[in-house]
Order: structure tokens, then C-alpha cells, then sequence
């Protein structure tokens, strides 16, 4: 069937009456226009809640990428929304700049990032969308706002985390540092070990996260650190061409799917494959490129959920989160990740105002998350948690009300914006309270 649209992990699926690919912010003004709604655009799809689902119309920026200028003085590069953080890497390094932080995988576009509030890990590091520094809008009636801290400055508090629900990102200025280089280091620790000096291991280091697969008694920590050393360039595989370690991780997750009661074994035996950690004897690592250093290949499909909690209680949830797993009685083979991201002020960001630990629950993707999910999902609320807005949660506007202090506004904007809610699917009237 033509226009059928499907997310990465492949759960969620829409069948669109049109998909539109503008290759200039002046196309896309045009079709806005015209366009039947729900109006959603599409990043490149990483989302695993139905963000994106429509059965109107789905914009794609794919054609819409690239460096417009940048400011070498300022450190600012004013990026077209659909350039992927991939293609983003060379073309900064190129102009001397390196995004300040990355999350685990690079795939995403710079908006699709953005409108979710996507990070990597680092106490002093906020999210990508924290990087923002400017943007250009394009409204459900085809008109276009500038946003920056100067100008229009509460939709720019509002926009740097809003999920397409504002109106189409054309561009994206955002802040960068000059070029630099990362060594990765870490190991095996056991879990109370890493736990008991966590706060240590994360001053320790720029990018500090660790793994956890519940079922084991050690987690695996991974570091990044700024370095002088020579960086080397990294070799990155095409899409989809799997590594021995994917096709491994792949057989083992089948197995533990079909014969679960060998889950905690191939748990212990994932973990006990890293050389073992500690502090004091931190042995030199990989050295690359800001942009090669952050992204890892991820080629198993899974769900996920996650929630950023208070960063002094991080601990005290995963514990709770990971006896739940062990002790629910749900199928399960993925870690936990455990990572830190610093406060922001924008309006709608899980990380408002409050440094946070994120902890994500991963599910193989042919196995059903909602049993396991909708367990930790009441731990982490009981911790004050708020949910990564492009992971799984069963949240809807009255929940958020009560999480964002700036929540009323943020909807107030809205619907100035869009009064004839023409961007909202219907998960995202469940959201934001459209009836
Ligand atoms: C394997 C994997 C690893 C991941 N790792 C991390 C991680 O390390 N850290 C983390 O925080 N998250 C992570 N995520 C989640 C992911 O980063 C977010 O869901 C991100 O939003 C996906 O970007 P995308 O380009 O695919 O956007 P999409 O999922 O396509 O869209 C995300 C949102 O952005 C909106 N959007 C897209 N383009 C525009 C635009 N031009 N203007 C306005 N709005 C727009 C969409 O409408 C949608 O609401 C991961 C996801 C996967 C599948």
C-alpha cells in the first residue's frame, strides 16, 4: 500500500493521505497551506509514542538538511531542520564546531532531537533542545515566526521542546563548542559498588552512564572525557549492515524469548564480557572526534520507556525499578540505562528546572512491553518522574498539568497558534486536553 508510514521500532504504524517532502522553507509555507489535517511532520521516525501517526497529512524534511551559515565567533551554526545529527557531525567539524553533547545514537534529525527534548549524559550537560539558540517556525496557516531569547522570547522557551504540535521547524540555530575530542573509557563495577559512589564516578568525567541488566550483580560504566590526545576517525558501518555483536545480542534475546528462564544467566554472561573497572586504575581507551565518539550503532529493534526523576534519587528508583523487573514476572532480556542531564528552563522539558538522572526500560521489540512498563511506570511516578516525550507513557494532560509548572501557558500558546488544533493526532489532543 503507497503512504504507509511506520516509526523505527515498528509499532507504530499510519497510513496518511499524503506525504509531502518540501525542499525549501518556501515549499513547505505553500503546502501548509493546503495541507488536510492532522498536519504531523516526521524527524527520521525514532519516536517510539505516535508522535508522528496521521491520517492526513505527514511532512518529511528530508530534503530540507545542511548548514545554512554559521558564526565561527559565537559558536552558532543556523542548521536546516532535516539534517540528521549523522550528517550534522562532518559539517560542523568542518566549520571547527562539535555539538556540546549527543545521545547514544545519531540517526535523528536535528528538529526530531529537538522536539523531544533528546540527550546524552553529562551533570553539567543540558538536552540538545538546550542548545537551541534561534528558530524559524512555520504556523498551521503557513505563516512563519522567528524565536529566539530576544525575539518572540516565550515561544522560544515554549518551542525548544514541543513536538511539532507548535507548527514546522524550517531551521534551527543552534550553539556548538569549538572541535573536540573524547576518550572512552569504563568497564564492569558491581552494582552497589557503582551505586555508593555514583556522584564520584559522575563528577569524575564529562559523559558518565552506566548499564545495569537487573539480573546481574555488576552494571557496566561507560565515560566519556575531553582529551588532548590524538583523535582517530571512525569507521561507520551503513544502515542496517549488523556487527558480530548485533547478530549475537539478536540470538541471545530469541533464546531468552522462547526459554525465559535462561534470561538471568545470558544477563549475567552479557555483563561478565567487559573487563572489569575501577577508579584508580582507568586504563587509556578509544580517542575520537566529538561527533564519531557519542553515537553507538543500535541494529535490535526494541520499546522503550523512560522518565527523568530528581538527580538525588536516581539511585534509590533504579533499585526499585530493577527489583521490580527481576520479580514481576515479565519476559525480559534489555538493560537498564542510567544517565544524568542538567536543569533547563524550557517550558515543557522534562528537565525544567530540575538536574535529573534518566532511567530507561528497554523490550526486545517481539515481545510485549505494556505489562512491564506499566509496573515501572508507577515507580518512577512515585519518584516525581516525567517521561521522555518520544518513549512510551500512558500520561495525559491532567498528569502533566501537575509536572510542569508552565504546563497552562505552554497550552495557552498553542492554541493561539493553532486554534483549529490543525497539528494535533489524537494522541496529541490526549495530551495537551483538545477535545
Ligand atoms: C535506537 C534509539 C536510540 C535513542 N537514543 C536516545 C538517546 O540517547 N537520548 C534520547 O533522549 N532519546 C533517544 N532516543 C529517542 C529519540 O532521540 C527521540 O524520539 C527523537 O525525537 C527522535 O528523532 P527523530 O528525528 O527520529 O524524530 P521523530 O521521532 O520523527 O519526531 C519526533 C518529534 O519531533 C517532531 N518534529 C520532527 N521534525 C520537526 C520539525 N521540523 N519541526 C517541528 N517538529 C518536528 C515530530 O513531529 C515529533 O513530534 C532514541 C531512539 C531510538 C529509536
Amino acid at each position: 500500500m503507497s503512504n504507509v508510514w511506520s516509526n523505527w521500532s515498528g509499532w507504530v504504524k499510519s497510513w496518511p493521505q499524503a506525504i509531502v517532502k518540501p525542499a525549501s522553507e518556501d515549499e513547505l509555507c505553500r503546502a501548509m497551506r493546503d495541507a488536510v489535517g492532522p498536519v504531523r511532520v516526521v524527524g527520521s521516525g525514532h519516536s517510539f509514542t505516535p508522535l508522528v501517526e496521521s491520517q492526513g497529512t505527514i511532512f518529511d524534511l528530508a530534503q530540507m538538511s545542511g548548514v545554512i551559515d554559521h558564526d565561527n565567533e559565537a559558536k552558532t551554526a543556523r542548521i536546516k531542520a532535516g539534517t540528521t545529527i549523522r550528517d550534522l557531525g562532518p559539517l560542523l567539524f568542518d566549520r571547527g564546531m562539535g555539538l556540546a553533547n549527543q545521545g547514544d545514537i545519531d540517526r535523528q534529525t536535528i528538529a526530531g532531537a529537538v522536539g523531544t527534548g533528546t540527550h546524552g549524559t553529562g551533570i553539567d550537560l543540558g538536552s540538545i533542545s538546550s542548545a537551541v539558540q534561534g528558530f524559524r517556525l512555520v504556523k498551521s496557516d503557513g505563516e512563519v515566526l522567528s524565536a529566539s531569547a530576544t525575539e518572540n522570547p516565550d515561544l522560544f522557551k515554549a518551542g525548544c521542546v514541543s513536538m511539532g504540535s507548535l507548527g514546522i521547524m524550517s531551521e534551527i540555530t543552534m550553539k556548538a563548542l569549538p572541535v573536540y575530542a573524547l576518550e572512552e573509557t569504563g568497564g564492569r563495577m558491581q552494582v552497589d559498588e557503582a551505586l555508593a559512589q555514583v556522584e564520584t564516578l559522575r563528577d569524575a568525567h564529562r559523559h558518565f552512564e552506566f548499564f545495569w541488566f537487573p539480573f546481574a550483580d555488576d552494571v557496566i560504566v561507560k565515560f566519556l572525557s575531553e582529551t588532548d590526545k590524538e583523535a582517530r576517525p571512525r569507521r561507520r558501518k551503513d544502515d542496517g549492515v549488523e556487527s558480530k555483536d548485533d547478530k549475537t545480542f539478536r540470538t541471545l534475546c530469541e533464546v531468552s524469548r522462547y526459554l525465559p528462564f535462561l534470561r538471568g544467566p545470558i544477563q549475567k554472561y552479557m555483563t561478565s564480557s567487559s573487563s572489569r573497572y575501577s577508579l584508580s586504575t582507568d586504563a587509556p581507551g578509544r580517542v575520537r572526534w566529538s561527533h564519531d565518539a557519542f553515537p553507538s550503532d543500535r541494529n535490535n529493534r526494541f520499546n522503550e520507556m523512560e522518565y527523568a526523576v530528581p538527580a538525588e534519587v536516581g539511585p534509590d528508583c533504579l533499585r526499585e525499578v530493577a527489583v521490580h523487573m527481576k520479580t514481576c514476572g515479565v519476559n525480559f532480556l534489555f538493560p537498564l540505562e542510567y544517565r544524568y542531564v542538567a536543569a533547563d528552563d524550557i517550558w515543557i522539558s522534562p528537565f525544567y528546572q530540575r538536574d535529573s538522572v534518566t532511567i530507561s526500560v528497554h523490550q526486545y521489540h517481539r515481545q510485549p512491553y505494556a505489562d512491564l512498563f506499566a509496573g515501572v511506570e508507577k515507580i518512577f511516578r512515585r519518584y516525581e518522574g516525567r517521561p521522555h516525550w518520544g518513549k512510551l507513557h500512558t500520561m495525559k494532560a491532567a498528569d502533566f498539568a501537575t509536572m510542569y509548572p508552565r504546563w497552562d501557558d505552554f497550552c495557552k500558546l498553542r492554541r493561539e497558534l493553532d486554534p483549529q488544533a490543525k497539528m494535533l493526532n489524537p494522541y496529541l489532543k490526549g495530551i495537551f486536553g483538545v477535545v
